[in-house]
């Protein structure tokens, strides 16, 4: 096998078992790998550390898979992992309520660049890496071994797979799918998810639990959702017994789909609540004619998509908070999101602290949101800890 020497004072990652060697930390390649090509990362003396995968184009140079010298890389040991991170999922949710959900989360079940999702009976799976995408026959195979799907879905997300040198790929993998969206099922709310055009891999599936604990405050209330794409917290409001609940997204198939998710569920809504907005514009504009809601959500998308754009995001997040919070009164309730991977919680707690000074308001963190048991956090790699939130009360305004 190919040996990557590491230059030295550069293992420590390595050794607690995070997944990513970058190009700076290798100091000599010991053969000529091809991209994608299986191979062992040594210390500075080529001391045994770990085995992974290969591609130079990539600054993520090595994406590590295991890490004791013993274990064998092939077909049986992918149908291994893939099984054990399906078999995981078995716990913890209630699968009489809910049919989809994450089935392996990347570097978070030890399959860097490998994401797949369970929409009902079919797959959604992401390929974001080209060491992932050369074994895409062996993923499919275990797959289609272990769960029976009705159809396999490729939706790989176009900027990861361009930083791997890869273009971009979706298409169906395996099987069938519907031509018309499919229903599925979340806490026995339905929606409609539509793999082919969808925004990611159809639906956001990481705030479902999130959706659910605001749900108990709904009652009797006034709700403001924005950033709706296919209304997960509208939907889940309407159905604890809000009063009334305005949506807005900018995407007008995201409000179209919302409708048609009311109506999946017999939810009734009125249309003129349905608002196709740049929200940051929506609140300004709210606050010009004294509008009010007892509870705002905000769920934007990744504003600070890198550290190098975090101070802008910073910015943006402030405003954005600033702004909801202008319109809140004593005991309104704000859940606030960042799914901004570096945006720390506490730097997340921060920002809203600047944004309740500006807004003139005092405010309590009375819960803190985070990501559900299928978007598992492992321990040796932070990174996959990207989505955070506060529900915050307002307090004297
Ligand atoms: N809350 C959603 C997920 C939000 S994803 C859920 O529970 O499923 C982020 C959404 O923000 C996308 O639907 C996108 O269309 C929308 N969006 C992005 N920028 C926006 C803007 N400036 N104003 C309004 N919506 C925006």
């Amino acid at each position: 096998m190919i040996q990557v020497n590491l230059a030295k004072g550069k293992e420590k990652p390595v050794k607690h078992h995070h997944s990513w060697v970058f190009s700076g930390a290798i100091a000599k390649v010991i053969g000529l790998p091809a991209n994608g090509d299986l191979v062992s990362v040594n210390d500075f003396n080529g001391q045994f550390l770990a085995y992974g995968y290969y591609n130079q184009a990539s600054k993520i140079t090595v994406r590590l898979l295991a890490w004791s010298e013993t274990e064998i890389i092939d077909e049986q040991w992918w149908f291994q992992k893939i099984a054990k991170s399906i078999e995981r999922r078995k716990e913890g949710i209630d699968l009489n309520a809910t049919d989809s959900y994450r089935l392996i989360f990347s570097e978070a079940d030890e399959l860097p660049g490998l994401i797949v999702d369970q929409y009902q009976d079919y797959l959604v799976c992401q390929f974001l890496t080209l060491g992932i995408d050369q074994r895409k026959q062996i993923i499919i195979d275990a797959l289609v071994k272990i769960l029976n799907p009705k159809g396999i879905f490729e939706r790989s997300d176009a900027s990861a797979r361009i930083l791997e040198g890869l273009s971009v790929s979706s298409g169906l993998l395996y099987g069938s799918i519907p031509s018309v969206p499919i229903l599925i099922k979340e806490n026995n709310i339905h929606f409609l998810v539509d793999v082919n055009e969808g925004q990611k891999s159809g639906y956001f599936l990481d705030q479902r639990e999130n959706r659910a604990y605001l749900a108990n405050f709904a009652k009797g209330k006034t709700v403001l959702d924005c950033f709706s794409y296919s209304g997960g917290f509208s939907l889940y409001a309407k159905n604890a017994g809000a009063k009334e609940v305005t949506t807005v997204d900018s995407s007008a198939a995201a409000i179209a789909s919302v409708q048609e998710n009311y109506q999946a569920n017999q939810i009734p809504f009125a249309e003129e609540n349905l608002i196709v907005a740049d929200v940051f514009q929506y609140l300004r504009e709210a606050n010009s004619t004294n509008k009010h809601w007892d509870i705002i959500i905000l769920d934007p998308p990744k504003l600070a998509p890198s550290r190098k754009s975090l101070p802008r995001a910073e910015r943006a997040y402030k405003d954005l908070n600033m702004q909801a919070l202008k319109l809140m009164k004593e005991g309104d309730l704000l859940a606030t999101f960042s799914c901004s991977a570096s945006v720390t919680l506490e730097h997340f707690k921060q920002i809203l602290a600047w944004a309740a000074v500006d807004a003139g308001k005092e405010l309590q963190f009375i819960h803190e949101f985070g990501q559900p048991i299928d978007h598992p956090v492992r321990s040796a790699f932070p990174e996959s800890y990207y989505l955070k939130g506060l529900l915050c009360r307002v307090i004297s305004a």
